[in-house]
């Protein structure tokens, strides 16, 4: 196997995949002939993060044809027909605790349906817009639409929460010129818009770049700050003893 660059779904940590943590596993299925061919079956690949405090496993599984392997007399996938993240079970990153829990829910649960049901993740992922916008940005109109308006009036005061920057309102505006869910944002977010999973998929990149913009930067923010006040405190404190007595 040659060696890969990998971003572990866990810890995040980039790392170079070596042959001892990266297994293939291939069953080949004895069903004669069948509607996707008569050399079919799946495929586990696995790999083991080599961070020694995440040591976590990532499991694929793909469905498909099967060729046999130039290495060994084993088999290999050749075409797709399904793949399908085993563990994690989905993109979802795993968020800090400052993120508010009824928000973080909503984001999980739409990463793990995205696949299955476009239509039922958007309607989360617009919930956690519409989630962010008040908790964070403190508006609560009838409508996201209308809280985005608002928001956006906001900004072009100048009066916008630090954090809202010029690309997070980029990016909402951006979302809401998309077809149908540009078309929905002015009805109730718990409509179901007929969506089609890249549209489901543009949703959640949004909201996690929200997260990242909004709440993550202003905790950085505010431990730097914390930080900063500690060392000029420590510098006062010790500027208050009195020199050694030089006599
Ligand atoms: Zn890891």
């Amino acid at each position: 196997m040659r060696e890969f660059n990998w971003t572990c779904p866990y810890c995040s940590s980039h790392q170079t995949v070596v042959t001892a943590k990266y297994d293939v596993s291939t069953v080949r299925f004895d069903l004669g002939d069948t509607v996707d061919g008569k050399c079919i079956g799946v495929q586990i690949v696995s790999i083991g993060c080599s961070n020694s405090t995440c040591k976590n496993v990532t499991i694929t599984l793909s469905y498909g044809t099967l060729k046999e392997s130039q290495f060994n007399d084993d088999y290999r996938i050749n075409e797709k027909i399904l793949d399908l993240p085993i563990k994690p079970e989905s993109r979802a990153r795993s968020l800090p605790n400052f993120i508010p829990a009824p928000i973080a829910q909503d984001y999980l649960e739409a990463c793990r349906i995205s696949k299955l049901s476009p239509k039922a993740s958007a309607t989360l992922s617009r919930r956690c817009l519409q989630g962010m916008i008040r908790d964070f940005c403190g508006i609560r109109e009838k409508s996201l639409n209308l809280e985005i308006n608002e928001l956006k009036k906001q900004f072009n005061e100048g009066q916008a929460p630090r954090g809202v920057s010029e690309e997070s309102f980029e990016a909402i505006e951006a979302i809401r010129k998309i077809g149908n869910i540009g078309a929905h944002m002015e009805k109730d977010i718990n409509v179901i818009v007929d969506i089609d999973p890249d549209e489901a998929e543009l949703l959640l990149s949004l909201v996690e770049n929200l997260f990242d913009d909004w709440y993550i930067e202003r905790q950085r923010r505010q431990d730097r700050l914390a930080r900063v006040t500690a060392s000029a405190e420590a510098k006062e404190a010790a500027r208050r003893v009195p020199p050694p007595n030089q006599e």
